[in-house]
């Protein structure tokens, strides 16, 4: 019943998940870890077959792809689109935010107030049109080199973001989010970016989430407190050449 495509999508997903169980066994972690699955540049027919598999958190980081997998999912099969939710994880220009709030269900990559005032503006509107549409939660993507080229708000601005976000009432605050700079040790960035979660959770207590790892270090960022890996490529494979 299943094609060559299914199956190995299968593999790894269980594959992924036994990295996971290992990691948090051997940081003695006892809760679940949330896993969302990146399908960036990957067709929707592999988004249906990673939603017929039980996958529940998607991933995208670029607007218009992301906007059109969701409505190619929902016509393909509608029923199975209410069964997952799409994260935006990639970085969002203040011009697309109202656009992002359209179809995303948790932002991982909110780095500025322009940003955050779009998403608020745009779930203020899906909220107005249907009813039970609660606060959209976000985090704050970390820079920790602060080159803010790569995504990310500072750490030197992090705290005013954080209040500015808690004061908007379409958005609820629900953590922070980071990729690690290429430089160094990735042990080193996450434990440094588990600090700055730690500081955000005492200012601001509902930001309980930490969304840190990705195929290639997810272990180091369990090991670290992650409470969200985001993985890809362990999962579909190499992303194809657009
Ligand atoms: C693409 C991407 C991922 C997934 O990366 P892989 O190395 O393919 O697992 C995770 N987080 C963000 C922000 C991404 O853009």
């Amino acid at each position: 019943m299943t094609d060559p495509r299914t199956d190995e999508l299968a593999d790894r997903l269980a594959a992924t998940r036994e990295r996971l169980d290992a990691a948090r066994a051997a940081a003695g972690r006892t809760e679940e870890v949330d896993l969302v699955v990146v399908t960036k540049f990957h067709p929707v027919a592999d988004v249906i077959r990673l939603a017929r598999l039980g996958v529940r958190d998607l991933g995208e980081n670029r607007v218009q792809e992301a906007a059109a997998k969701v409505a190619d999912l929902a016509a393909a099969d509608a029923d199975l689109a209410t069964t997952v939710r799409w994260n935006m994880v990639g970085n969002i220009q203040s011009n697309k935010a109202v656009a992002v709030a359209g179809w995303a269900d948790r932002v991982h990559s909110v780095h500025s107030v322009k940003v955050a005032r779009g998403l608020d503006r745009g779930r203020a509107r899906l909220a107005d049109e249907n009813d039970g549409v609660g606060p959209l939660p976000v985090l704050l993507q970390l820079s920790l080199d602060g080159d803010t080229s790569r995504g990310g708000v500072t750490r030197e601005d992090l705290p005013a973001l954080a209040d500015h976000v808690a004061g908007l009432e379409h958005l609820r605050l629900a953590g922070l989010m980071v990729v690690p700079p290429l430089e160094g040790e990735a042990a080193t960035h996450f434990a440094d970016a588990a600090e700055v979660a730690s500081g955000l959770r005492r200012a601001h207590p509902g930001a309980t989430e930490f969304s840190a790892g990705m195929s290639g270090d997810l272990e180091a960022a369990i090991a670290a407190g992650s409470t969200c890996v985001r993985v890809g490529t362990a999962i579909l494979g190499p992303r194809p050449v657009v």
